[in-house]
Formats: C-alpha cells, sequence, structure tokens
C-alpha cells in the first residue's frame, strides 16, 4: 500500500485499516466527530451526570470499609483520577498496584506520594517473576506485537480480583477520551482478555506452569461480574475537561509527582516495548495514536505532533543498554533476544483466538445501547 498521512491528524497506513475520504481525513476523524463527540459532555451535562454516579457510589459503599476500586499505575490519568476521587469527589477508594517486576524508579516514586500524602493504604499485587518471565518470553517467542499482555492481563485480573474480594461495585477507570479518544488499531494491539489466544501461545512456547499469575477470562468480568454481581466501570474523567498539560502542573504542584517522557513509560518494559520494539519491528508507534487524541481534543497542534514524529519515541544513546537491560532482566542473552526481533512477523490471527466471540459481544452491546460509543469496525 502506497505511504499516507492523514490531512487532520497523524494516523498513516501504519493503521492497516485505516482509510481516507476525498480530503484525505482518516477515519479515525470521522470517528471522533460523529461518534465520540456527541456523546462526550465535558460541560454543566456532564457535572450532573457525574455527580448522580458519585452518589450512586457513596450511597452503595455505605459502611462498607471502600466504596469503589482503583488501579495505580503511577502513569499521569491514574494518578490524577486518584487526586479528584479522594480530594473531590470525597470517594473511599481501594488503592491497589500490580507490580509485574518492571516499574520504573519514577513509578515507585509517584506512586509512593500519591499515597503518602493522600494517607491511603495500597494494596500491592507481586506478581511472580518467574511466571511473569516466561509468560513474557512466550510472547516474544510467538513472533506477535501484542507483547505486553502478560503485564496487561494481570492488571484487569487483580482488578476484578480485589473487587470480588471486597464487594466492591464500583470501578474507577482512568480511560478518557480527551487523551485516548483515538483507537489503537487492533493490528498493534490485541485483546489482552483472550484466553484462547493467550492459552495457545503459552502452550507453545511457555515453559513452566503458571499456578500464581492471575488469569481472567472475558466471561468472568464482562459477564458474570458485570450482570450478575453489578460491578460497574466508571470513568470519571470523561465528564469534565481533562486538559494533559494541566493534570501534569497540579500533581507536581501538590504531590511532587514527576513527569515521563512518554506515555506508559512508568513501566521499563513497556517503554522499550511502546518505545523501541514496536516501531522498529513492526512500524507501529504508539506516539500517532496518542498525538492524534490531543490534536483533535485541541491540546495539540498538528505540527506540534509533526515534530515530536520526526525522532525516535527511544534515545538512539542509550537503547543498547537498554536492550541489554531486556535481555538480562528476562534472563536471555542480547543474541537471543535479537533474534526475536529479527524473526517473521507473526499476528494476532496466527494463534487461536476469540476474535469473533469479542466483535459478537462488541455488536450486541451497540445493539442494546449499552455501549453508546461505537467502536470502529474490526
Ligand atoms: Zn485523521
Amino acid at each position: 500500500m502506497e505511504y499516507k498521512i492523514c490531512s487532520k491528524c497523524v494516523m498513516d497506513t501504519t493503521d492497516p485499516n485505516i482509510h481516507f475520504d476525498e480530503n484525505g481525513v482518516c477515519d479515525h476523524c470521522h470517528d471522533f466527530e460523529n461518534n465520540v463527540k456527541p456523546n462526550w459532555h465535558t460541560d454543566d451535562k456532564g457535572t450532573y451526570e457525574l455527580e448522580k454516579i458519585i452518589t450512586k457510589i457513596k450511597g452503595k459503599g455505605i459502611n462498607k470499609e471502600f466504596d469503589c476500586i482503583l488501579g495505580l499505575s503511577g502513569g499521569v490519568d491514574s494518578s490524577y483520577l486518584l487526586h479528584l476521587a479522594v480530594k473531590e469527589f470525597g470517594l473511599r477508594p481501594l488503592v491497589f498496584h500490580v507490580d509485574g517486576g518492571w516499574n520504573s524508579e519514577l513509578a515507585v516514586h509517584n506512586i509512593n506520594v500519591m499515597i503518602d500524602k493522600l494517607g491511603l493504604d495500597l494494596y500491592t499485587e507481586v506478581i511472580n517473576w518467574e511466571e511473569m518471565k516466561d509468560f513474557q518470553l512466550a510472547f516474544f517467542k510467538s513472533g506477535v506485537p501484542h507483547l505486553d499482555i502478560p503485564q496487561d492481563h494481570a492488571f484487569v485480573a487483580t482488578l476484578y480480583y480485589f473487587a470480588e474480594k471486597h464487594k466492591i461495585k464500583y470501578i474507577l477507570n482512568g480511560g478518557n477520551f480527551s487523551t485516548e479518544c483515538v483507537q489503537y488499531p487492533m493490528e498493534w494491539f490485541y485483546y489482552g482478555t483472550d484466553m484462547s489466544q493467550i492459552n495457545d501461545i503459552r502452550k507453545r512456547f511457555g515453559t513452566i506452569s503458571m499456578d500464581t499469575y492471575p488469569f481472567s477470562s472475558i466471561y468472568r468480568h464482562k459477564i458474570y461480574l458485570k450482570y450478575i454481581k453489578g460491578v460497574h466501570v466508571v470513568k470519571p474523567l470523561n465528564y469534565r475537561p481533562f486538559i494533559k498539560e494541566k493534570a501534569l502542573k497540579l500533581l507536581e504542584k501538590e504531590y511532587g509527582w514527576k513527569p515521563y517522557p512518554q506515555k506508559h513509560f512508568e513501566s521499563r518494559f513497556t517503554k522499550f516495548y511502546e518505545g523501541y520494539w514496536l516501531p522498529e519491528r513492526f512500524g507501529y508507534d504508539t506516539r500517532k495514536v496518542q498525538l492524534s487524541s490531543l490534536i483533535l481534543t485541541g491540546q495539540m497542534t498538528r505540527e506540534e505532533a509533526l515534530a515530536i514524529l520526526s525522532k525516535p519515541a527511544y534515545n538512539p544513546e542509550t537503547i543498547v543498554d537498554e536492550f541489554n537491560y531486556i535481555a538480562t532482566k528476562l534472563g536471555i542473552s542480547s543474541e537471543e533476544l535479537r533474534r526475536y526481533f529479527e524473526m517473521p512477523k507473526k499476528f494476532y490471527w496466527d494463534y487461536k483466538n476469540q476474535q469473533n466471540i469479542f466483535r459478537f459481544g462488541a455488536r450486541v452491546m451497540n445493539l442494546l445501547g449499552i455501549e453508546k460509543v461505537v467502536k470502529r469496525k474490526k
């Protein structure tokens, strides 16, 4: 396919399913105008809706130790959400963190200052490192782009484990249109909860049994916990203006929080994976998605985004050390890691998967009006 970049945002043909109208505007931009914008209210209507939700959360939480749950990665979205939840909404969240072995020093610092200043307890789930390592290596050996599944899946599973254990009905989620209205293409990041894919890759490339790693299937948390147990996910950042720069300033000033060079860089693994592995092995630069969201929501100009994209997401001076660090930590030689980098590319469809079930579920949710924002057809 001939290279083409959207005339409005910075998404381009590295997204294999992108299409353009006669003015060179891509479908992500149209999705934003047609599906996100009409359902996104950060004015009085949003404030009113959010107040109603907060009242409900408090009501359900009476006489309970916690009224909601929040996962803290140390990134800006979850940190800012925690600030709002406690300081502005007056909620009593159970705050948890999943330690998959890759926390950057910055992330540890940011989590600690938030917890200390807010006077909260932190529930930390430490993933067994031998299992984590084997799981991550299995994904490397499989050749697919979505190497972040072992980290992501543990987070989701732990979230639902704590929610169920403490009978918490509301999950606060830092997801937001303001910085994430453009979706990652399916080829770049596949569903982290597709157990059929996870099991297939583990069976073929895993070498140890995973007895303690937390697993959760889509059936369990999307159907059983949601409809039978009545667990709701709330995204408060969508009900009020959320300007990333302002949020950062507030966190720095009030908590001594320190910013990262790029979204998701709180994990050393993700930093390597999104900054180097994905763009260099697959040509997938996640900054295009993140910056396009900022352009569409008026937080950055297209020119500023293009200037950022003209430089690599990794630091060329330190990348060799970084590469060796990742290999050493995974218990393999740099040569072995290099072999995985150079092996033929594989994708989610090269392994067993339940994509049809995910697709069907999304269609039913849309038809029933449960999921209001129509997602791009994959
Ligand atoms: Zn576009």
